[in-house]
């Protein structure tokens, strides 16, 4: 890992969080400390990569291949994340949500669809010592073989909620997901009530990159 940490990061994390605590949205303080021990810089390269291939990133601007931190915060604050919770993401991107995660204590099984982009969070992942489970997949068909999962959190925009995720949830279980086929997405909280009951909260407007089908080399 070609990366430093120096005091400068440090105090930008600090300040960062400093802004977090702002958003009176933002209430499990283990969130904070989560971003105060992973270094977003780490990850900045990677949402460079993701602009590079991605022909709609100039569409939502830069800097938002890697999700907002807001974004990531607020995302992790609704998944009501406990330590040993089994969750699945799908679109690992630059690997930041999924450390955020593991941070937290959570076993975390990650999609992603775009090769590049899976082998270079892979190896950075692991460099910093978590040990979630990547798969290079589509994330449309979730992980049958590990389900059923504690909570989903799905960081791409999708144009509706996947039938597949929804069975791969535990009854109780939570799915947080943008949901829209424009620029813009609705948040979404669906808190899984039965085997075929399901409760759906939204949590106002956000821009994703558009979930797609099939893997990508
Ligand atoms: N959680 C990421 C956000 C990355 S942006 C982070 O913290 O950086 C969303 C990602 O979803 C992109 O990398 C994109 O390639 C991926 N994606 C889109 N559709 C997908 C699908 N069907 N399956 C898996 N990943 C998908």
């Amino acid at each position: 890992m070609n990366q430093e940490d120096s005091y400068k990061h440090k105090g930008m994390r600090k300040q960062l969080i400093a802004e977090l605590r702002k958003d009176e949205r933002i209430k499990n303080e283990a969130i904070f400390e989560a971003f105060e021990k992973v270094p977003r810089h780490f990850f900045l390269d990677l949402a460079f990569v993701e602009q590079a291939y991605s022909n709609i990133a100039f569409q939502i601007g830069a800097g938002q291949t890697i999700s907002h931190p807001i974004t990531v915060a607020f995302q992790t604050q609704l998944l009501e994340v406990k330590k040993g919770d089994k969750i699945l993401e799908i679109g690992t991107g630059s690997g930041f949500q999924c450390c955020i995660l593991c941070e937290m204590g959570a076993k975390v099984f990650s999609v992603e669809r775009q090769k590049e982009l899976f082998v270079r969070a892979k190896s950075l992942i692991h460099e910093m010592g978590y040990t979630p489970r990547l798969i290079f997949g589509d994330g449309y068909k979730g992980m049958p073989a590990f389900a059923p999962f504690d909570k989903i959190i799905v960081t791409c925009g999708a144009p509706d909620v996947p039938a597949s995720l929804l069975e791969q949830l535990k009854v109780g279980g939570i799915m947080v997901i943008p949901v829209g086929e424009g620029k813009e997405q609705i948040m979404h909280k669906i808190v899984k009530v039965s085997d075929s009951e399901f409760q759906s909260e939204d949590f106002g407007t956000f821009k994703f990159v558009p979930m797609l089908e099939r893997t990508a080399r």
